[in-house]
């Protein structure tokens, strides 16, 4: 029987009242348990949860506190994510290589839909992979994540849509229309993250580029991950625009619910 421990980290700041709390964010530790929760716990990072590889759930934060597993981030025109989201690690050295156990996966899908159930604000496209919210600087949860399990339990959207006849100019927009960033520039300032696109860019070193190509990429990892390759091919955009629909509907039945 998995367990709910609560093991609190010292990294965590208070919420903005006035902000809901819209977005959940999966990630992959990329160390064992016991390196995972000294980094999370005593390091400069957090998140409310940690998914060990048995099951066992750990609580660091309380969803009413901010943790800071997010970092540099964009998604839906909002960047730093931190201070809306909810932030789960999942123990797995890298979610590219290896697969998720059964029973951690059944830990996962309960976690969320409790999540998604205490902040109904948490549309389906806004259950989001580190690396959808940070192409290029991060590739977690991976390729052998199971967004689509997760989907069929009710926890964000999958597409098995047909290849279908488009052009890669319309993938751009499309991506920016479900809630990827466009392609952008970043860079550190102080040892910390910052995008190289605003006003006050100057003093920003090894600044980064971003692509389109970086974006697909960030979109084939969580949605087409039979092939990683920053191409919009047919396969590609059809998916992209299924989910659209699927994301449009999604935020309808929210209003019909409640009208
Ligand atoms: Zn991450």
């Amino acid at each position: 029987m998995a367990r709910f421990i609560e093991l609190p980290s010292k990294n965590h700041a208070a919420r903005d009242p006035a902000i809901a709390v819209d977005t959940l964010v999966l990630h992959h530790t990329a160390q064992p348990l016991d390196v995972s929760l000294e980094l999370l716990r005593f390091g400069t990072v957090s998140a409310h949860y940690v998914v060990d590889v048995n099951g066992d759930i750990y609580r660091l934060v309380e969803e009413a506190r901010v943790a800071w597993h997010a970092g540099l981030s964009w998604w839906r025109d909002a960047r730093s994510l931190n201070a809306t989201s909810i932030g789960v690690e999942i123990v797995n050295i890298d979610g590219n290589r290896h697969a998720y156990p059964a029973v951690q996966r059944q830990a996962v899908i309960a976690l969320c839909r409790d999540i998604i159930k205490r902040h109904p604000t948490i549309q389906p496209r806004n259950v989001v992979g580190h690396s959808d919210i940070a192409p290029l600087r991060k590739d977690d949860p991976g390729t052998l994540f199971f967004w689509p399990e997760l989907a069929a339990a009710g926890i964000g959207l999958w597409s098995d849509a047909p290849p279908a006849a488009v052009t890669e100019s319309d993938a751009a927009a499309l991506l920016r229309r479900f809630g990827y960033p466009p392609p952008h520039r970043y860079g550190r300032r102080n040892g910390r993250f910052e995008f190289a696109d605003e006003p006050a860019a100057g003093g920003i070193t090894d600044v980064i580029d971003v692509s389109l190509a970086d974006i697909i990429t960030a979109f084939q990892r969580h949605y087409r991950p039979a092939r990683v390759d920053g191409v919009a091919d047919a396969q590609t955009v059809a998916r992209l625009q299924d989910l659209l629909r699927q994301a449009d509907s999604a935020v309808i039945d929210v209003a019909a619910r409640s009208a």
